[in-house]
């Protein structure tokens, strides 16, 4: 019987992307992906730490796995992500002590070298002839193998292209946790993009902690703006429609990379920008090291570079210190900029940090709570103004699945598009859809010469 893992992710795309390349290790193993975690061989929880909530789950995860081990001691447990970091796991060890592999960020090689180890190999299933085909066309470099039941149904895939960070912003516990900054080379890059185009993937998102400073840790090497151009030019001989990179820092963003962006066809017009507050001397705090005036200027030469961007940021409310006034400085510049996507998270200290070591976490959990409304309820109306503006017009939608009964994909922008269609097979294709039905979080579509939807049937649908 072939051998089977189940992978939990939690938190942000990098650990999207960790996930995969684990799956891939063990799928090159001859293990397949399992629905049903009881029966998989391995259960591997891929954590997240960036805020105590999301802390708190990786452990609730972590300790229904307790019992499981208990019962069948030769299923293999793993723990991975920002819960392990990339120091010595041995408090975890003690902690966790039915975890069999600790797997620091990105770094799936000790799950592989562990079931080598003990000779848990799954079977030569067809596998190994499917990726065999794979590398001869892709040829010597690396293959980055999906999971079986992806392959050619997995339209949109993370690839890293900078580990680590090196920024240590106050708040932020990424830095000690995933290393130090660490471009990738070009070459494994460009294996990424071809291994994953060619099983079927046609929109690729590379990502990074600050992905604006890709190269700049090796010297004078390419820049992302490069690193865009060349993979823009592999994946136009490969079949992939659109290429994004997140998250960009506003201290890092050039013309050179604007101006690219707004160049090449297939680099879509979608920047993710984190402001995180709107006010000055929060800022400072923070160690963002630009003021609101730098931001507002920043999405000014944005906007004036490339035409209809999208424009997305995360913002945290409630940092020690922050006052209802400094807050509402956020606020406003928030409603000036009518910024396409706000991520808001309420502060959470977090150990090591400086905002952690050395400010009070002071501003209390309703007030918190109270201003994370506040925004929230402005994002919704500036998000259904922004949508409403859609309406009539006909964009280009990548399909990525299928859901309740209809097409989902995305616009250039990445806004959410439902297209109404049975005429046929739509995964993976670019089509244009007439806007006919906004609201704050998505938009419906129709096809050219397909009938119109009675008003009373478009229901707003959130992604799942
Ligand atoms: N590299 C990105 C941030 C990545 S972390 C940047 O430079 O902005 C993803 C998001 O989590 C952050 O943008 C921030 O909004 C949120 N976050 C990070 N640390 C947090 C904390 N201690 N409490 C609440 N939210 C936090």
């Amino acid at each position: 019987m072939a051998r089977s893992y189940h992978i939990w992710t939690l938190g942000c795309q990098m650990n999207v992307a960790d996930s995969q390349r684990l799956a891939s290790e063990l799928e090159k193993m001859g293990f397949r992906a399992s629905e049903q975690p009881d029966e998989a061989d391995v259960l591997v929880v891929n954590t997240c730490v960036v805020r105590q909530g999301a802390e708190e789950k990786g452990v609730s995860r972590l300790n229904l796995l307790r019992p499981i081990k208990q019962r069948y001691p030769d299923k293999v447990i793993g723990l991975m992500g920002c819960m392990v970091g990339v120091r010595d796991p041995l408090p975890l060890r003690k902690r966790f002590p039915y975890v069999d592999v600790f797997m620091a960020p990105s770094d799936p090689e000790p799950m592989i070298d562990f079931l080598h180890e003990r000779g848990l190999e799954g079977e030569a299933i067809s596998v190994e002839d499917e990726a065999r085909s794979l590398r001869d066309a892709i040829q010597d470099e690396e293959l980055l193998l999906l999971p079986a039941h992806e392959r050619g149904t997995l339209i949109s895939a993370h690839v890293p292209v900078v580990y680590g960070c090196s920024h240590a912003c106050a708040f932020c516990i990424i830095p000690f946790r995933r290393g130090v900054e660490r471009s990738r080379s070009v070459g494994e890059i460009v294996a990424d993009v071809r291994s994953l185009t060619r099983q079927g993937v046609k929109e690729i998102t590379l990502l990074g902690q600050i992905v604006d400073r890709y190269g700049k840790d090796v010297g004078d090497g390419p820049d992302l703006a490069d690193l865009l151009r060349l993979v823009h030019e592999v994946g136009s001989g490969e079949g992939l429609e659109r290429i994004r990179f997140l998250t960009s820092h506003p201290k890092w963003m050039t013309d050179k990379l604007l101006d690219t962006v707004a160049e090449l066809p297939r680099i879509m017009p979608h920047i993710e920008v984190p402001v995180q507050a709107g006010d000055d001397e929060v800022l400072r705090r923070m160690k963002r090291g630009y003021t609101q005036e730098d931001y507002r200027r920043l999405i000014a030469r944005i906007r004036e570079r490339i035409p209809e961007v999208a424009i997305n940021t995360d913002i945290i409310v409630g940092f020690p210190g922050e006052t209802e006034a400094q807050f509402m400085q956020t606020y406003t510049l928030l409603d000036e900029l009518k910024l396409d996507k706000i991520h808001i998270a309420k502060y959470s200290p977090r150990p090591q940090t400086v905002s952690e070591r050395t400010m009070a976490d002071d501003v209390p959990e309703a007030e918190k709570e109270d201003r994370r409304k506040r925004l929230e309820d402005l994002h919704a109306r500036t998000s259904a103004q922004i949508n409403a503006s859609f309406l009539g017009r006909t964009v280009e939608v990548l399909i990525e699945a299928r859901q309740h009964d209809k097409w989902r994909g995305r616009t250039p922008q990445n806004k959410l598009v439902f297209v109404n269609d049975d005429s046929g097979d739509r995964l993976g294709q670019v089509v244009n859809a007439e806007i006919i039905w906004t609201g704050p979080w998505s938009m419906q579509g129709r096809l050219p010469g397909t009938q119109v939807m009675p008003q009373a049937e478009v229901i707003e649908l959130k992604e799942a």
